[in-house]
């Protein structure tokens, strides 16, 4: 056995390292830096976990997700392994105080951006030696969107810092474009840093499109599917409206038990689904994009996209939900010509025209009237003293960036017979550099029907042959030449 299968039997109780895990800690022990790319569930934490109980010195991981960074603290402490401390908002002034004064006693140091870009706490880290800084959903530093956080673009300027510690980013979805990206902004060369990443392409995942007429066929088509599809299976939907009403929906003409789950919902209500949802108290959830992150269902059957996701790194995010216990799974693309226009509509109301930007910096809007995504750029680019102009050149090239995301999404849902092809073209073409691959596989229209996954047979809607007059109306859409 080698050192590391020990480590991992005798402190953390696994018997083999999960696809990726022994890669990423081979190229961190050997002092690389590294971007791990694996799947949500795919045990991230364990390597930074195993990397603090292997080193002395602190291990410093920069997370935005306020309840994992309390779940991984009390995990932490829990195993009585080292002490473990998260720096977020929750902390009052005076326990801040207290922690920060003593940070050299902690093993573990979470801390969410927003208090990684305020000075006593960058002072405070300045004292301590860190050995390995992680940055956790480490997509966020590229993606636009909700999850986007303008404090991620000063996270180079801190890592030099602190000393340039050992790096280590990760994340569950990554193309290339996004991958290249977040090198960039953390300054890391790709000759020097060793990029593990999983295949995207999950063989136990049956991929498929079906393109329908109108929205009444795509309804009643959705109720086929949960009554014929078996397990727990999750709709996704980009509209918490639609996705409420189908859950009534559903509920009236199925006798499956449905629920929504939105970011609308309050923390209660969101818990409460969730927990039936694992206890299998409920069958079925309409979601948005929201459902996910932070959920941890190891046997959701099948995953059926009822809009289009937001780019093709949120759509492989969200199907890769299913099937995470290995079990074949099914992941089904509904489609009607036409559903990318609320996506589109989506993205034009949260990049903001020139015109907002001018008015902004000009104070000329009553800022009350704007969404509050847009706001909160435009700000952020004033506090960093950056012309208007400058800033709406850079929401230009966003807007270009997210049309393209969603043109290849469409291009690749209206081409169904190549859809692993697309997939794998997207995520899993080598990059120059030093690249680690793991995984593949793929399963057959035939292996779902013979593995019962279904109560009858499917039948596979084969769209290719619509695909060049499909092209040609997404190009004009987008005007992309
Ligand atoms: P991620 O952060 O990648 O979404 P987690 O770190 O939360 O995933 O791990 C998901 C689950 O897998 C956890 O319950 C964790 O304890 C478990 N796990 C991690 N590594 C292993 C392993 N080598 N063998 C078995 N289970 C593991």
């Amino acid at each position: 056995m080698t050192n590391l299968n020990k480590v991992l039997k005798e402190r953390f109780g696994f018997n083999e390292f999960k696809p990726g895990q022994a890669a990423i800690l081979e190229a961190l022990i050997a002092g690389q830096n590294v971007v791990g790319i694996l799947p949500t569930g795919g045990g991230k934490s364990l390597i930074y976990q195993m990397m603090g109980s292997l080193r002395p010195g602190v291990v410093l991981i920069v997370s935005p997700l306020l309840s994992l960074m309390q779940d991984q603290v009390g995990r932490l402490n829990f195993l009585g392994e080292a002490k473990a401390i998260a720096l977020n908002s929750t902390l009052d002034q005076q326990t801040r105080t207290d922690v920060l004064r003593h940070l050299g006693d902690f093993h573990y140091i979470f801390v969410s951006p927003e208090m990684l870009t305020n000075p006593s706490i960058q002072r405070a880290l300045r004292q301590v030696q860190i050995n390995l800084m992680v940055v956790d959903e480490a997509h966020t530093i590229v993606s636009w969107g909700p999850d986007f956080r303008p404090e991620y673009l000063q996270l180079a300027a801190i890592h030099a810092q602190l000393n340039r510690p050992q790096l280590l980013l990760l994340t569950a979805t990554a193309t290339q474009k996004m991958l290249a990206s977040m090198l960039t902004v953390m300054q890391l060369d790709v000759q020097h840093t060793k990029i593990v990443r999983l295949s995207v392409n999950r063989e136990n995942i049956y991929l498929q499109t079906t393109t329908l007429d109108n929205e009444g066929q795509k309804r009643e088509e959705v109720r086929r599917l949960v009554q014929q599809l078996r397990g727990p299976g999750v709709i996704y939907f980009a509209s918490r409206k639609l996705a409420t009403s189908m859950a009534g929906w559903l509920n009236d003409h199925t006798d499956l038990r449905v629920a929504a789950y939105h970011a609308g919902l309050d923390a209660v209500a969101r818990f409460t689904i969730q927990q039936q949802f694992m206890q299998d108290e409920l069958d079925v959830i309409t979601a948005t994009s929201a459902f996910g992150m932070g959920i941890d269902k190891n046997d959701i059957r099948y995953v059926i996209h009822y809009h289009l996701s937001r780019s093709m790194a949120d759509y492989v995010q969200e199907f890769g939900r299913a099937g995470r216990d290995g079990q074949s799974s099914i992941a089904i693309q509904l489609y009607v010509p036409g559903d990318e226009r609320l996506q589109l509509d989506m993205i034009r109301s949260t990049i903001p025209s020139e015109q907002t930007v001018t008015q902004v910096y000009g104070k000329q809007i009553d800022e009350t009237l704007l969404d509050a995504t847009q706001l909160e750029l435009i700000h952020y680019y004033q506090s960093q003293n950056i012309s208007a102009s400058a800033a709406s050149a850079i929401f230009a090239r966003r807007l270009r960036e997210r049309l393209n995301e969603l043109q290849h999404l469409l291009h690749y849902v209206t081409l169904t017979s190549g859809l692993r092809d697309e997939l794998l073209t997207t995520f899993d073409e080598p990059v120059s550099g030093d690249v680690h691959h793991e995984g593949q596989g793929v399963l057959t229209v035939a292996d779902i029907q013979n593995l019962g996954l279904m109560r009858q047979p499917i039948t596979v809607t084969d769209t290719s042959d619509a695909r060049p007059s499909w092209q040609q109306k997404i190009d004009k859409l987008f005007n992309i030449k």
